[in-house]
């Protein structure tokens, strides 16, 4: 039998490997195994293949990279230098949709310069995870075929690097932060008036998440935004958007052309449901116990809880 080769669009990532300590009203996680790089790699992983870039302290255990190694994410982007690991303390009051920053150490990550494999070089993906906007336009430039790029970012680097971040933002094709974030980078209050300030920047796609309250997609005029899974047990939010992202580029990248405006309406669920399977748990055990099959079905109950009659009774007069 002729053997049908399917190509793989791989996925390059660059962001933090770190360890969180985090507070929520739940419990509390000391040095747990964390970082934008993790959580999305693993998200995306369910997708298609992640090429890892990032950097790990002396003290970061192989373990960890063994985990990326069982969802078949590649390490070679992954360097281990001399000193300590970043470190990121956080922690969440009753509104689990934002993390108080307590203390960031970026330790590893000071002296880091990225450098892409060769083997990652012929990625026409790229996801720029939250991490400092110049490592993040170094990345950028070391590879040549991209066609889609998408960026994250948080306060830390809107407040502090503001040119930096405009800068690369000014290339990419899509913009991945939370309500937040927005409305800091914008100076708007509200999403649409926010994604307009986007739009007129570079991307052409924006994708607000808005923690419990799901997420919100812009491409030029056309809107979409769902809910969030409404959740029995939510422990920890951290890694939520990371995951969200990874859900949303790996659906992407497995599609592989450029995007319709249905391809990033069913990444923007698939984000939710990746999203949603990290919060269940502390660190990213959600994602390493999950299954195709429990996707399937966070999927459906998606489609389930978004439909309505289309016929609308006259009001009456
Ligand atoms: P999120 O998905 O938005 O909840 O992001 C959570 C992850 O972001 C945590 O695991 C942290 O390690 C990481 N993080 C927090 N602050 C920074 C920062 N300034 N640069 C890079 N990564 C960070």
């Amino acid at each position: 039998m002729e053997r049908v080769i399917v190509p793989v669009n791989s996925i390059v990532a660059v962001g933090s490997l770190a360890f969180d300590s985090i507070q929520t009203p739940f419990g509390h996680a000391e040095r747990a195994l964390g970082g934008s790089a993790n959580y999305f790699s693993l998200a995306a992983s369910f997708f298609t293949e992640v090429r890892c870039v990032g950097v790990v302290g002396e003290d970061y255990p192989e373990d960890a990279l063994a985990a990326l190694e069982s969802r078949a994410v590649r390490i070679e982007g992954i360097q281990r230098a001399n000193g300590r690991t970043f470190h990121w303390s956080g922690r969440y009051g009753d509104d689990l949709n934002e993390a108080q920053t307590l203390d960031t150490q970026l330790n590893v990550f000071e002296t880091f310069a990225p450098t892409i494999p060769e083997s990652y070089r012929d990625s026409a993906f790229l996801f720029l995870g939250n991490i400092a906007p110049a490592l993040q336009r170094s990345v950028l430039e070391q590879l040549p075929k991209k066609r889609f790029v998408a960026l994250d970012t948080m306060n830390y680097w809107i407040g502090g690097t503001r040119e930096a971040l405009l800068d690369v933002i000014g290339h990419v094709q899509a913009l991945v932060v939370n309500e937040t974030e927005i409305r800091l980078l914008s100076g708007e209050r509200g999403i649409a008036a926010a994604s307009d300030w986007v739009l007129k920047r570079g991307p052409k796609i924006v994708v607000v998440k808005r923690g419990e309250y799901g997420a919100f997609l812009r491409m030029g005029d056309q809107a979409f935004a769902v809910p969030a899974l409404p959740l029995r047990t939510v422990l920890d939010p951290t890694g939520a958007g990371d995951s969200f992202a990874g859900g949303f580029m790996g659906y992407l990248a497995q599609q592989g052309g450029e995007p319709t405006f249905e391809d990033l309406k069913r990444a923007v669920v698939l984000g939710s449901i990746m999203a949603s399977l990290t919060v269940e748990q502390f660190s990213f055990e959600g994602l390493l116990k999950a299954t195709g099959s429990e996707i399937s079905r966070r999927y459906e109950q998606f489609y389930q809880l978004t439909q309505f009659p289309t016929f609308l009774p006259p009001a009456r007069a």
